[in-house]
């Protein structure tokens, strides 16, 4: 199935109405698990819909975050980052290139006693640091320093 198939699926399913922006907005999140921000996703649609605004796109998604078919990405930065990937999941974020990465987590077990008896309605896991792409780029940074200190 599509993600076009998915998301008015998905829409029907919590009883809202598949209008065309709802539909590509919640299907441009599935077919892009780039945790985007509310810019990116106006950037991304503008194209294919002229006459959207910024404001329907957080109107939009606020609907979406209200029925849960979609879920803000914990992790501390500037703007928000959506994601259609409502499973429990943590992220990892990159300081360097700023990508935000998927890892599977086994969340949904992590039980402290620190919090026992409370109602969870949200699970964050979230990392930061650096990504071994950025790793690997700064690895060669370094090497060819040191050949240079070499001489
Ligand atoms: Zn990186
Ligand atoms: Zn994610």
């Amino acid at each position: 199935m599509n993600a076009v198939d998915t998301a008015v699926k998905l829409l029907q399913a919590k009883k809202i109405r598949p209008s065309l922006t709802r539909i590509h907005i919640l299907a441009y999140l599935l077919s892009h698990p780039i945790h985007p921000t509310v810019d990116q996703i106006y950037q991304a649609l503008l194209p294919q819909i002229p006459t959207l605004s910024k404001t329907t796109v957080y109107n939009t998604l606020d609907l979406l975050l209200e029925n849960k078919l979609v879920k803000l990405v914990g992790v501390e930065q500037r703007e928000k980052h959506y994601d259609a990937n409502t499973k429990d999941h943590g992220h990892f974020f990159c300081r360097i290139c700023e990508k935000i990465y998927d890892f599977s987590t086994p969340a949904a077990e992590i039980e402290a006693p620190e919090i026992k008896g409370f109602q969870i309605e949200v699970k964050n896991v979230s990392y930061s640091g650096v990504c071994s792409d950025c790793r690997h780029k700064n690895k060669h940074k370094e090497d060819e320093y040191e050949k240079f200190e070499g001489n």
